[in-house]
């Protein structure tokens, strides 16, 4: 795609962001918060007012889900089907190297070009990136499932805000 057409890509992603937004992928909490290999995390941007429930549950190494409940901006509920799309299925390490993508592409100031092969849908959070007040908005639902995943393999930093 080229910067050529700056309009165009911004249309897109808009599209991309709504779609997900109207029809969410995983949402809904399934499961048991409580079973092995679970937790559950309550994370709120304040600066939005956006809210996310997001747990998930690891099994053999493996994301096997993440099921969320989420309030807010269309930016924070169409990030968190995208987060859900790119996580569910793969291994910890791949999710969490897909997760670092997602960060460093958001912390970009809209200077980086997104890699579709990784991100799919997530690259439509390339021009979220120049607008500072709502790379929160796109991170929260990714900052949770950091957050959960840590959790259930115990390296938990200890700075975790549960509600
Ligand atoms: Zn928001």
């Amino acid at each position: 795609m080229s910067t050529a057409n700056g309009q165009d890509l911004d249309a897109l992603y808009q599209e991309i962001i709504l779609d997900h937004y109207k029809n969410p992928h995983g949402k809904g909490l399934r499961g048991d918060a409580d079973a092995a290999g679970t937790a559950e995390v309550h994370h709120v941007n304040p600066t939005c007012g956006d809210e996310v429930t997001l747990r998930v549950h690891l099994a053999d190494g493996v994301v096997d889900d993440v099921s969320y409940d989420a309030v807010g901006c269309s930016i924070s509920q169409a990030s968190a089907s995208v987060l859900h799309d790119l996580v569910v299925g793969k291994g910890v390490d791949e999710a969490m190297a897909i997760h670092q993508e997602f960060l460093t592409l958001m912390q970009g100031k809209g200077a980086i070009e997104p890699d579709e092969e990784v991100l799919e849908d997530g690259i439509a959070f390339a021009g979220v990136a120049r607008f500072p007040a709502r790379v929160k908005c796109a991170l929260l639902s990714w900052m949770a499932w950091k957050d959960a995943t840590a959790r259930v393999t115990g390296a938990a930093t200890g700075e975790g805000d549960k509600a």
